[in-house]
């Protein structure tokens, strides 16, 4: 049976990575899908851990070789999702969390209709202001951008099918890892342990 694809989606600051660093703590069988992304790595980042820190020639080379699945350009930057990496897992079996933005996930929309979309948002927006202000991991110019567009991409939340407003980082994480169970238990995507029920059920009448 194929993986699961999940979109996360928020504002830059709605606190998408750290609750997906919890969620694949406590899930197994679920990988996050690391992007590409032209913007500066900041200091405690890992370059193929948390993205793949690559040049704009570099990225646009990709983009014409047709290595993403999605791309977009996020607060100045590239970012792209890496298309061999989600079908080789998904193909495996194994569910995948990308962490894109609202552009990004429109995208997939159309080309993985099959996805499932979660926008994860701040209780406000003033919320928002605030903890991005606090994380300091931006220059005063990129601050700006990213709460200028967060006003825009907090529109959209009507696009998704599920929304998780993160309060307080350990409830939002159980109510993700709680939807990624319950998509799981779906009929729709167990329908191989269900013919075997059934096989296992007719061998069972002919005794
Ligand atoms: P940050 O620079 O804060 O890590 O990310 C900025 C924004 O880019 C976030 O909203 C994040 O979800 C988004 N982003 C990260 N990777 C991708 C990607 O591969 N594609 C798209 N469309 N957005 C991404």
């Amino acid at each position: 049976m194929e993986g699961q694809l999940f979109v996360i989606c928020g504002p830059s600051g709605a606190g998408k990575t750290s609750i997906i660093k919890e969620v694949l703590k406590s899930v197994d069988n679920v990988v996050f899908s690391v992007s590409c992304t032209t913007r500066p790595k900041r200091p405690h980042e890992e370059d193929g851990k948390d993205y793949f820190f690559i040049t704009e020639e570099e990225f646009l080379n990709r983009v014409e070789k047709g290595e993403f699945l999605e791309w977009a350009r996020v607060h100045g930057y590239l970012y792209g999702t890496l298309r061999s990496f989600v079908e080789k897992h998904l193909e495996e079996g194994k569910d995948v969390i990308l962490d894109i933005d609202v552009q990004g996930a429109l995208s997939v929309k159309k080309s993985y209709p099959k996805a499932v979309f979660i926008y994860v948002a701040p209780p406000s927006y003033s919320d928002l202001k605030e903890r991005i202000l606090k994380r300091g991991t931006e220059k005063e110019a990129d601050i700006l951008v990213r709460l200028e567009n967060a006003k825009w991409e907090l529109m959209f939340m009507d696009e998704f099918d599920y929304l998780v407003i993160n309060k307080v980082l350990s409830d939002a994480v159980r109510r993700v890892v709680s939807i990624l169970i319950a998509e799981r238990a779906r009929v729709s995507r167990n329908s191989e342990k269900i013919e075997r029920f059934k096989m296992e059920v007719k061998g069972w009448r002919k005794l």
